[in-house]
């Protein structure tokens, strides 16, 4: 286990932690500048199956904050450009790849194979149908979003934390204008190192912060805001704590 000795190190993980790292299944929902580092954060831990979803092709535009892709990979599907970098970081990390939209049809099969979801979308009517099957299935999922020089995470553990529908009660249906706000490149990594930390954690059995991870690099602002269940949430509000 050489491989990992400096991660074994940690007084955090222990080699039987790396064990189990290497037993369970993540889906990464999204290749782009968070899922794209994600998967190579985790294949880098010793993650022993990663399955990858994007109907995306690689854009110029993209490679500003795809940190594993590069010129070479333009017009070429995100999720398989992004697995062949990974098999070159990896060879123990099993891959399967979907070069597809998560939607209504494969959601909850891809859910229920995977030990943790991680969100690397960039829209909320994905990660709306990411909640739902997540709490259907009983698989916690970790959520990320940024937009401009801000960005978000949060756990979401069913029976535990509260659920997205309960943090975001209504849809509100993200426009062109999130385009045109533009994305500063050192935000998705800070994102995307949150949710990674989360996953372990979660695959090692180890609690998890309950709260929303916000921050702002510009502003220099960091923040753990409070979020609360809602009893009566149409996603969540009957689930209880085993
Ligand atoms: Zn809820």
């Amino acid at each position: 286990m050489d491989r990992y000795i400096r991660q074994t190190a940690l007084n955090q993980v222990s080699e039987e932690d790396q064990e189990t790292i290497r037993s369970k299944k993540v889906l990464i929902i999204g290749l782009g500048g968070l899922g794209g580092l994600t998967s190579s954060l985790l294949a880098r831990a010793g993650v022993g199956h990663l399955t990858l979803i994007d109907t995306d092709k690689v854009e110029l535009s993209n490679l500003h904050r795809l940190f594993e892709l590069n010129e070479e990979d333009l017009g070429k599907s995100k999720a398989e450009a992004t697995a062949r970098k990974l098999r070159k970081i990896n060879q123990e990390t099993k891959i399967d790849v979907h070069n597809e939209n998560f939607n209504v049809d494969n959601g909850e099969r891809l859910v229920q194979e995977a030990d943790v979801v991680i969100d690397g979308t960039d829209n909320l009517l994905t990660r709306f149908l990411i909640n739902k099957v997540s709490v259907k299935r009983n698989t916690p999922w970790v959520y990320g979003a940024c937009v401009g020089t801000v960005g978000t995470s949060f756990t979401f553990v069913p029976k535990k934390t509260p659920c997205l529908s309960c943090m975001i009660p209504k849809k509100p249906i993200c426009t062109p204008e999130c385009e045109e706000v533009g994305i500063m490149n050192t935000v998705p990594p800070v994102v995307s190192s949150h949710q990674v930390t989360q996953a372990i954690k979660l695959m090692m059995g180890k609690e998890t912060l309950k709260k929303l991870f916000y921050f702002d690099l510009w502003k220099n602002k960091f923040q753990l805001v409070t979020v609360n269940k809602k009893e009566d949430c149409p996603i969540c509000g009957n689930e209880t704590e085993d």
